[in-house]
């Protein structure tokens, strides 16, 4: 089943761990590992099925490979999922578990927060294995809570396409739709909201919603007709599969630049969204302000202002990609995934001549 699962290609491993005692049912998938050591959160979710769970590490463990690839970080790609809801089914014996599940891997698999597993989780996991990140911040030094950081660089990367695709660098006045105000999306507000965009806001969690409307003077629709707004740009920040091939012709923006991971169903969305003359900002390329936050933190040595000023360079990266695709007449996604697997590739070439030469 998982060599045949759709999502599993060019996985290096899956694991699938069980501890009777806390009730812990975990898979770990590492995509690669040939940049380096393979990071990526870990998410407690209530799946309802277990190919639903494999599917989405799969997904989500690919997506960080090439998260990191393009962000010229020194890691490879991997993602971890918990089964359970995170508001009922979380213990500490549960976490520690799952911490000793990662100390198994002796270091070629780091993770951290993601949705269902917060920075208090991450201090638990960390009594049990030295490979985690997104640890509370001390003083100066690189870490902490990375929403900001992505919502910054969501920012910067709306920035370049809103430049590219409209021809504007000013963002007084223009329309955006934000799908799922919570941890990012809150704060991706924020910054539009300060730069003097009209905000049109959408969340399950009606607190988060009516939050963002009252604090950015945003209005508020249903979750189910965000994305269908008449808006210039559309940031899905909540959950990934959001685009696909039913929905794509209902959209009225000509942008699409959000936090969420994996916001395609599937890769050919891409394409479709290009020939409808929508351009789409790859999520993971502008949604790599965490990780950056995450991999300094864990390589130590690193300053807060060094994330910062990696951040800043989302903008350049995104432009770069959006250029090619544009000149290129092809879909932005194919163009950062081909980046991002010439970039794993050479990295395994060169581990292979090295370990040929050391023996
Ligand atoms: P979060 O859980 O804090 O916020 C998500 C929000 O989306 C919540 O308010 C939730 O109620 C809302 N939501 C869920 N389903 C919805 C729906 N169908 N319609 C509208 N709203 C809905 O998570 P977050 O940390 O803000 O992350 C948001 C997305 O960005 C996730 O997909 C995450 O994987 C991705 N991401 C986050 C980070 C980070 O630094 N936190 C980094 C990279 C990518």
């Amino acid at each position: 089943m998982v060599f045949r699962a759709d999502a599993f290609r060019d996985h290096e491993s899956v694991s699938f761990f069980r501890d009777q005692e806390s009730g812990l049912k975990a898979i770990v998938a590492l995509h690669s590992t040939a940049l380096g050591p393979a990071a990526g959160g870990c998410r407690m979710w209530p799946y309802a099925s277990e190919e639903a769970a494999l599917e989405d590490v799969l997904r989500l463990s690919r997506s960080m490979s090439f998260k990191n690839a393009m962000a010229g970080l020194p890691f490879g790609g991997g993602k971890s999922v918990i089964f359970g809801d995170s508001r009922h089914d979380k213990s500490e014996s549960l976490l520690r578990a799952f911490g000793r599940c990662i100390e198994s891997f002796g270091g070629r698999y780091v993770t951290a927060e993601d949705v269902g597993i917060s920075e208090a989780d991450i201090e638990i996991l960390a009594q049990e294995t030295r490979y985690v990140s997104g640890r509370r911040q001390r003083g100066a030094s690189a870490g902490g809570n990375p929403a900001p950081k992505t919502a910054f660089g969501v920012f910067l990367g709306m920035r370049a396409a809103v430049e590219l695709k409209m021809g504007r660098s000013s963002f007084a006045g223009l329309k955006v739709a934000v799908q799922g105000v919570g941890q990012v999306g809150y704060q991706l507000c924020k910054l539009l909201y300060r730069a003097g965009a009209a905000l049109v806001v959408a969340d399950v969690n009606v607190a988060n919603a009516e939050r963002a409307a009252g604090e950015f003077s945003a209005r508020i629709v249903a979750p189910e007709e965000v994305l269908f707004e008449s808006v210039d740009v559309i940031a899905p920040c909540a959950l990934g599969a959001v685009l696909n091939r039913d929905n794509v012709a209902r959209l009225r923006a000509s942008l699409i630049v959000g936090a969420a991971n994996n916001q395609l169903a599937t890769d050919d969305v891409g394409a479709e969204l290009m020939r409808q003359g929508i351009l789409y900002a790859p999520d993971y390329v502008v949604n790599a302000g965490g990780i950056m936050s995450a991999a300094l933190e864990y390589q130590g040595g690193h300053a807060e202002k060094d994330v910062w000023s990696r951040v800043n360079g989302i903008y350049e990266t995104t432009r770069l990609v959006l250029i090619q695709a544009m000149r290129e007449e092809r879909a932005a996604n194919e163009v950062a995934d081909e980046i991002a697997l010439s970039r794993i590739a050479a990295a395994r070439h060169r581990n292979t001549t090295e370990l040929r030469r050391a023996s």
